[in-house]
């Protein structure tokens, strides 16, 4: 079985030769997948700096700062397990309806002179109506005017083509749509879409010329094979940007009680998808100063992108706090919008 060849064979991998390959074009093979997320801690430092050479390859030392907006709170009829937001959530959280196209450009705004280089919209919701599609292009079209730098991304659930093809009109560069786990796993934390209907949302954003945002969450109670099975669908389906969320347990969701994560098993994943996607952003995400906590520092071997003001219904890091733990990382922050 391949978890039990590369388990035995741990001590003999070379983390180095491994980046070369990656870095030569090669697909890293499932028992060397499952070394890299089952590496002893006591070899973590190799296979960070095995992957900071697959990295800095591809985006030097830049990490990109991305800031969400909660553009429609609370409201949807989805039954996504580690969600805040969904309709079997009890989490106290804002609820409200979709923001003015005023609020939404003010949010853009502050992305500005919050240094971020990316603002990301998000709407609670199984998917847009119509008239959302339309409320959102009018804001992207606003945005894109007064803020032509700014890269501009919707997260809004399930899509068609036509309603991909509209944001794209108005000025949208991308699209984010997770995957969340593998198409194995799904059902355990969703069971209201399937994990082939997340899959031909992204199909729909990539046939209408928009750049893909598609990762996952770890911690949800998902196995090793789960977690490759996901970073392996990102490389197959040439995701552009992968970000990693680690799992942020809310006190009123089914997944509220989990706390499966260490530090060192979170650096491990975003190896693994930095091995696996190495020519696309990965971003780490929600939950990582929770989970990733005194080593947040190291995160930055792997990624090449974060959020600054906290993710939707949780709370993060600032600016001024994340772009310190860049630079004493050895890493600069990408030139703002
Ligand atoms: S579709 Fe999005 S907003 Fe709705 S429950 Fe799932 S993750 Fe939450």
């Amino acid at each position: 079985m391949a978890l039990q060849g590369a388990t035995a064979s741990l001590g003999v991998i070379d983390f180095q030769e491994m980046a070369g390959r990656v870095l030569a074009g090669a697909e890293l093979d499932r028992a060397e997948a499952h070394a890299i997320l089952n590496c002893p801690d006591e070899r973590l430092d190799e296979l960070l700096k095995a992957t900071r050479k697959v990295r800095e390859a591809v985006f030097g030392r830049r990490v990109k700062v991305c800031l969400l907006r909660n553009a429609q709170s609370g409201i949807c009829s989805e039954d996504c397990h580690y969600c805040s937001q969904s309709r079997i959530s009890r989490a106290s959280i804002p609820v409200y309806r979709m923001q003015s196209v005023a609020l939404l450009l003010e949010g853009a705004r502050q992305a500005v002179e919050t240094g971020a280089r990316r603002y990301c919209m998000v709407c609670s919701m199984r998917g847009p109506r119509a008239r959302e599609v339309e409320h959102l292009a009018e804001a992207c079209e606003r945005i894109r005017s007064e803020f032509p730098r700014l890269e501009l991304c919707l997260s809004l659930g399930l899509m068609t083509f036509e309603q991909a093809s509209e944001l794209k009109r108005a000025g949208a560069g991308w699209i984010n749509h997770n995957l969340n786990t593998s198409r194995r796993f799904y059902p355990e934390i969703c069971t209201t879409h399937t994990w082939d209907d997340r899959v031909a949302t992204i199909q729909n954003v990539r046939r209408a010329g928009l750049a893909t945002c598609s990762g996952g969450i770890v911690g949800m109670g998902e196995s090793d094979e789960d977690i490759l099975d996901l970073g392996y669908a990102a490389r197959r389906l040439r995701i552009d940007s992968v970000p990693v969320n680690f799992l942020h347990p809310i006190a009123g969701t089914p997944l509220g009680g989990l706390h499966a994560l260490t530090p060192e098993r979170c650096l491990k994943v975003a190896c693994l998808l930095r091995m696996l996607n190495p020519t696309s952003e990965v971003r780490a995400a929600g939950g990582r100063e929770l989970n990733v906590g005194p080593r947040q520092a190291e995160l930055f071997d792997a990624v090449n992108s974060v959020f600054v003001n906290g993710y939707l219904t949780t709370p993060g890091w600032d600016h001024a706090r994340t772009r310190e733990l860049i630079e004493r990382a050895g890493f600069e922050v990408e030139a703002p919008a």
